[in-house]
């Protein structure tokens, strides 16, 4: 026996959540949402939990308040590898409680009538005539199937349901382990008090996190979250082995009384998944690789893409049509907010793992890219060009004076990045605007990949 419903969510994480969420406040369909985890570990991933404030307003979604802040951030300091140069980029975040703030989202859509099942594993979707018509779940009281228009798979990097479909569907492609972060984090009380602690800290090390950074978050006075991420795929030691061996004997982290916390987990890095949806489906969150590709962050990218998946679901129960070109304009809607930019940022992530030590010491020491331009590349996913040209003429004239030879190459790939960036960009905002369209749309997205990967010899 099966149930009927107008949408079914697996996953209650930051997209899942926020996508219930949504669907409650229109109060109109009937929808459940399912996830393995209890009440208590709701969005139990391990996290750095932090988070740009801009994201509740712009998606209408109310902001964290009260205990489910555990820092007000004012701002994020990223240190060169020698940590001599520091760039310090303001805007208003915050350090989360995501059990608490899940909660929040959970209850508030249970109490317009959302039925979520805790504690239950989803195994498979069900498919029907080209479509997914629903899916297969299992928990104490056994086996059972749910039946519903659209299914949305929001189960994180697992992509439970994705993995499940014909692979010539564009939603059901794999992560290239390249394309993710191997993250270990603690969470610990300090027996000091953190200065500055309304300021997150990134730190640019290949020696300490090849391919990633590794970080400290203030939480309140005399807590932190503190881990690092390494690029997966590459054979890597673990990053809890590095964080071991190579933070832990840095003052601010042995300095710790208590560990509260300590878990490790992978986050995609890479450009949005090709479509969001297909006929009766939609992936979201870190299943549809919705994560910022330069610093791992993916809650509010998940709730932008719950936010997408929301319009098109209104959309199609509007015309009561669930086919891929009825749920298109999640696509659109994704691509033109902030996919252009994340696949823009893929881009400059590729680019960073290319770099030596000694390259970002140069790069931020000369002010090739300046704080300024940081800001812009995180708010835009751009690379100012004026900033770069001037770079350019100032290291040279300087190595001119001093008779070394300048860095060209460098500067070069840099001035390429940028251009690349910005076709990449243009390409995503000219996204297609009906299936008819992806096919080719793909090919020249392939086209310039490779382009970038020659000119700029990274090999990928
Ligand atoms: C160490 C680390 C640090 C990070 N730091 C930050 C940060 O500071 N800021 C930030 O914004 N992002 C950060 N991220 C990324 C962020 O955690 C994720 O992008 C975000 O949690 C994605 O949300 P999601 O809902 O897509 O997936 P998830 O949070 O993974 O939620 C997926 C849910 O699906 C459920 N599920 C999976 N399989 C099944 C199944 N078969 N049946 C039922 N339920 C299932 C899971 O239990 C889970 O609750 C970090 C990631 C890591 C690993």
């Amino acid at each position: 026996m099966s149930e009927k419903y107008d949408v079914l969510i697996v996953g209650a994480g930051p997209a899942g959540s926020t996508l219930a969420y949504l669907l409650s406040v229109k109060n109109s369909y009937k929808v459940a949402i399912f996830d393995t985890r209890s009440w208590e570990d709701l969005w139990g991933k391990p996290c750095g939990n932090a988070i740009g404030a801009h994201h509740f307003k712009e998606l209408g979604i109310p902001s964290p308040a009260g205990d489910e802040i555990k820092q007000v951030v004012k701002g994020i300091s990223i240190y060169s590898p020698s940590e001599r140069v520091v760039f310090t980029v303001y805007g208003e975040g915050y350090i989360i409680d995501r059990n608490k703030l899940g909660n929040r989202l959970m209850r508030d859509a249970v109490n317009r009538g959302v039925e979520f099942y805790p504690r239950t594993h989803v195994l498979r979707p069900l498919l029907e005539n080209g479509k997914v018509v629903g899916i297969e779940v299992e928990n104490v009281e056994g086996k059972k199937e749910y039946r519903a228009n659209v299914v949305v798979d929001a189960t994180g990097t697992a992509g439970v349901l994705k993995r499940g479909l014909p692979k010539d569907w564009p939603v059901s492609e794999p992560l290239d382990p390249r394309d993710s972060d191997v993250a270990f984090r603690e969470i610990v009380e300090l027996d000091y008090e953190v200065p500055n602690k309304d300021i997150i800290r990134i730190y640019l090390n290949q020696q300490v996190a090849p391919g990633g950074y590794w970080w400290f978050f203030p939480e309140g006075t005399n807590k932190a979250n503190i881990g690092l991420g390494v690029q997966g795929g590459m054979g890597y030691p673990s990053p809890m082995s590095i964080y071991m061996s190579k933070l832990m004997n840095r003052p601010e982290i042995s300095r710790r009384k208590r560990v509260l916390s300590s878990a490790g987990a992978s986050v995609p890095t890479r450009r949005p998944i090709d479509s969001l949806v297909w006929n009766g489906f939609i992936v979201i969150g870190d299943a549809a690789f919705t994560v910022n590709p330069v610093h791992g962050g993916g809650m509010g990218y998940a709730m932008i893409a719950a936010y997408w998946a929301s319009k098109g679901i209104e959309r199609a129960h509007e015309i009561g049509n669930f086919s891929a070109s009825e749920l298109w304009e999640v696509n659109t809607g994704y691509m033109r907010m902030i996919g252009a930019k994340q696949a823009s940022l893929e881009l400059t992530r590729i680019f960073l793992q290319n770099l030596s030590d000694r390259d970002l010491e140069f790069i931020m020491e000369k002010r090739v890219v300046s704080e300024e331009d940081v800001d812009i590349l995180g708010r835009k996913g751009e690379l100012r060009e004026g900033s770069i040209e001037r770079a350019t003429r100032i290291v040279d004239d300087f190595f001119k004076v001093l008779k070394m030879s300048s860095r060209p190459s460098l500067l070069l790939k840099l001035r390429a990045l940028q251009s690349f960036m910005n076709r990449m960009k243009s390409l995503y905002l000219n996204y297609p605007t009906s299936p008819t369209g992806l096919r080719a749309w793909q090919e020249s997205l392939k086209e310039l990949r490779k382009e970038f990967s020659e000119e700029l010899s990274l090999g990928r």
